[in-house]
């Protein structure tokens, strides 16, 4: 039987900048390309992979504003493919580091069916290890990480400390809510539906939930869930949401910021401000933006603690699984909805 020579790959690439509301397919399109299996067409030190799983991240929206500077990512390249947290398999290799069949993990993985990819930050994962391959996408990768930062060495909460935590359902919430409750706290999360409600207080263990697109008063839904008001909250949405908890917060509270959905979407003369910072002073109260990926020194000591939380069933993942390629734009959109439930994956292949 001849070998293949050349693939044809589905990929998502950038063809115009989304200012603001909910990038469409305007935005974002799907082309088909040719990607070469001939040994020669290979470069030294590169793969072929074979996607398998790829990551739907908030951060993307801030990749494809057009404004430099603005949100917390670089511009993306206008007509080039879009890129995520992704995990393949090898198919071609002229790398000694890996072989055909290697399933590897690349934090910039084009967000196609095949691509040719540099080896050296690509990581190996044991796929005989008795862990599904979606939790590499989520509490093994970066919302598991980020909430981990933000609870474990942002936030340093104590056994009994009231934590709150918005976005609560997705992907770096339920795990944030998780940490949490197993260092002790009550904890009380946000979220868009009365169906994610329950599955934060069923499944991930929360001792209160509401929804926030019915409570719509957040003062008085934080008096309603905090009487004795808040020592961290992790914020993942911004806006009106933190200007509420700053006049909830309790002397000497923390405020990791994991990031602000509910402003993504908006150009920067209309986001919403944040009219009581003075809150921060008298309380003296720490807020502090992060990226995960300044904390990487710790990604050993977090990966070592989460798998044994996983293996032992102490911390639940959710994902919701799309299938194909094609669903990536729909994916992507969903994260702006309140549709999904816990971390968002596209499945390109199995
Ligand atoms: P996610 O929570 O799985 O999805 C985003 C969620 O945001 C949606 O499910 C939706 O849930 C909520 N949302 C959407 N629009 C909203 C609005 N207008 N107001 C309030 N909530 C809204 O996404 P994720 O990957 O876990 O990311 C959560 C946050 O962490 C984001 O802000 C992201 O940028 C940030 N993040 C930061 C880092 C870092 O290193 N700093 C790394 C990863 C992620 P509801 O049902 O609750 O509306």
């Amino acid at each position: 039987m001849a070998v293949a020579t050349v693939v044809e790959s589905k990929e998502w690439y950038l063809a115009a900048y989304a200012p603001e509301n909910v990038p469409n397919s305007d935005h974002l399109k799907l082309r088909t390309v040719n990607v070469s299996l001939q040994h020669d067409s290979i470069p030294d030190q590169h793969v072929v992979l074979q996607v398998l799983l790829i990551s739907v991240d908030p951060y993307l929206r801030s990749m494809i504003t057009g404004r430099v500077g603005d949100l917390y990512m670089p511009p993306h390249p206008l007509n080039k493919v879009m890129t995520e947290f992704g995990m393949g398999r090898v198919i071609r290799s002229k790398s000694s580091d890996f072989s055909e069949s290697d399933i590897v993990i690349y934090p910039f993985c084009p967000v196609a069916e095949y691509c040719v990819i540099p080896s050296n930050f690509l990581r190996k994962i044991d796929s005989t290890a008795d862990i599904a391959l979606p939790n590499y996408m989520s509490a093994l990768g970066v919302p598991g990480f980020t909430a981990w930062v933000a609870i474990e060495v942002i936030g340093d909460p104590k056994p009994g400390s009231n934590v709150f935590i918005s976005a609560a359902a997705g992907g770096v919430g339920m795990f944030a809510g998780q940490f949490a409750k197993l260092k002790g706290c009550r904890v009380v999360g946000s979220t868009g539906s009365d169906e994610k409600v329950q599955l934060l207080k069923d499944e991930f263990g929360f001792d209160e939930a509401f929804n926030y697109r019915k409570e719509t008063d957040f003062n008085a839904a934080l008096t309603k869930y905090f009487p004795n008001g808040i020592d961290l909250y992790l914020d993942n949405v911004g806006g009106e949401m933190l200007e509420a908890v700053l006049n909830h917060v309790n002397k000497g509270a923390r405020i990791p910021i994991s990031g602000m959905m509910s402003q993504y979407n908006t150009i920067p003369s209309e986001r919403k401000g944040v009219k009581n910072l003075l809150n921060l002073v008298g309380k003296e109260v720490k807020m502090e933006g992060f990226l995960c990926g300044s904390f990487l020194d710790r990604f050993g000591e977090f990966l070592q603690q989460m798998e044994t939380y996983l293996k032992e069933d102490k911390i639940k993942s959710k994902h919701e699984i799309n299938q194909g390629i094609e669903s990536f734009l729909d994916s992507f959109v969903s994260l702006f909805s309140s549709s999904n439930h816990g971390k968002v994956i596209v499945q390109v292949a199995t």
